[in-house]
């Protein structure tokens, strides 16, 4: 059995990197209120070196800032963190908070020019920590950590020139060794949470992807259906079903063999999920050599000609089949059509199309029979 898979347009089953992304910033902020403790705790080791090396009231106000502009950063990923938004549409800005929350570090720069050396260094040591106790949760999203550790470090790039000159060499060293070290570890973290993450994104497509097709499986199709069923009723429009089986297959199987019979699956999956336009339909594999299409808002009329088409483009692929009566490969396809209401049963709906398909196979397959529920 070959293992190759064709290259389907279901929407969906191909790996999106929309999705991806989506899962890197919700990884960001799955530990948002951790992140803030630590930055609250860490912030008053801050506070107090910046008391100690100036006044008291600039670590006190210092500490007011950092609170806010961390608390900012907290609040921007609330949404995203209860899933109650798209992610991405803020992406710009999710970047300015980060940045925000790393000027709340940075800010500390400012106290540099006003104390003796030994403070300076306990101080820039704090940031670095700060930045290195960031990267793991902001890494997997690369702009969010680059804003962050600018954030923190510009500010000292800035106040570099007002240093006396006996600490600028040392602040210098800090600056590049640090953003060397980070950057390296970055992108290391990063690498294997990615890995981390593609992992769980394929594991949860090949849950309702079926192996041998790549068209969705069925349990795929008991959520599409039961989705759009509820949909349609919310809104009162129609909503269609087909079931689809292959002609004689048994006896293909007989004649070409079982690998032919799986060569042949594919390649009626592939000419289906070509007939499939509209981002609301779904096909899969129902199981064995049948298949089902959900289409959502069609009308009967619409349905049926998809119906129709698609039992053209399986004949189109031109399988030749011996044994059947229409000489090639071809399917039958029963459908049904729907204004869902309350109480109608949902299995009514699908032993309906199958009824159907039932009648097509009667008179003579490769062809499609509808029924409308009434
Ligand atoms: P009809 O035109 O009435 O649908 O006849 P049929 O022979 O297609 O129907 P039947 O249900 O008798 O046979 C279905 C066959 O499909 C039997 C089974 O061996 C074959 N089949 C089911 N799943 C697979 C599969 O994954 N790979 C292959 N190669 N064959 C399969
Ligand atoms: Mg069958
Ligand atoms: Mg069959």
């Amino acid at each position: 059995m070959t293992a190759e898979k064709p290259v389907l347009a279901t929407p969906g089953l191909k790996f999106d990197p929309h999705a991806l992304a989506s899962e890197q910033l919700q990884h960001v902020y799955r530990d948002r209120n951790s992140g803030l403790y630590t930055t609250l705790l860490g912030g008053l080791l801050q506070a107090m070196l910046i008391g100690w090396g100036t006044k008291f009231v600039f670590g006190a106000a210092w500490y007011g800032w950092l609170a806010t502009a961390s608390f900012w950063h907290w609040w921007i990923g609330r949404p995203v963190h209860a899933r109650t938004a798209t992610p991405l549409a803020g992406i710009p800005l999710h970047v300015a908070a980060a940045a925000v929350a790393g000027i709340g570090w940075g800010g500390a720069a400012l106290m540099l020019p006003h104390m003796a050396l030994s403070a300076q260094a306990a101080v820039l040591v704090v940031m670095v920590i700060a930045v290195n106790t960031a990267l793991p949760r902001l890494v997997i999203f690369m702009p969010l950590f680059y804003a962050f550790a600018a954030g923190v470090f510009l500010p000292v790039v800035l106040v570099l020139p007002f240093l006396a000159p006996s600490a600028q060499g040392l602040t210098a060293v800090v600056l590049i060794a640090s953003t060397l070290m980070l950057g390296l570890t970055a992108r290391n973290v990063r690498a294997v949470l990615v890995r981390i993450l593609l992992k769980q994104v394929s594991f949860e497509q090949v849950s309702w992807e079926d192996r041998l097709t790549g068209l969705g499986n069925r349990r795929r199709f008991d959520e599409a259906l039961d989705a759009a069923w509820q949909h349609a009723l919310q809104l009162g429009v129609p909503l269609s079903l087909m079931i689809l089986d292959v002609d004689y297959f048994k006896k293909f199987n007989d004649t070409y063999g079982h690998t032919a019979g799986d060569d042949c699956l594919r390649k009626v999956a592939t000419a289906l999920a070509g007939c499939v336009k509209r981002a609301g339909d779904t096909v899969a594999r129902y199981g064995g050599e049948e298949f089902a299409a959900v289409l959502f808002h069609a009308p009967m009329a619409d349905a049926r000609q998809m119906g129709e088409n698609m039992c053209k483009a399986v004949r189109a692929m031109d399988i030749k089949h011996e044994q059947s009566t229409h000489r090639w490969v071809t399917i039958s396809v029963g459908g049904a059509t729907i204004m869902p209401k309350v109480g109608m049963s949902m299995q009514a709906f699908v032993e309906t199309a199958d009824a159907a398909l039932y009648l097509a196979k009667e008179s003579g397959r490769n062809r499609v029979e509808w029924k409308m529920v009434a």
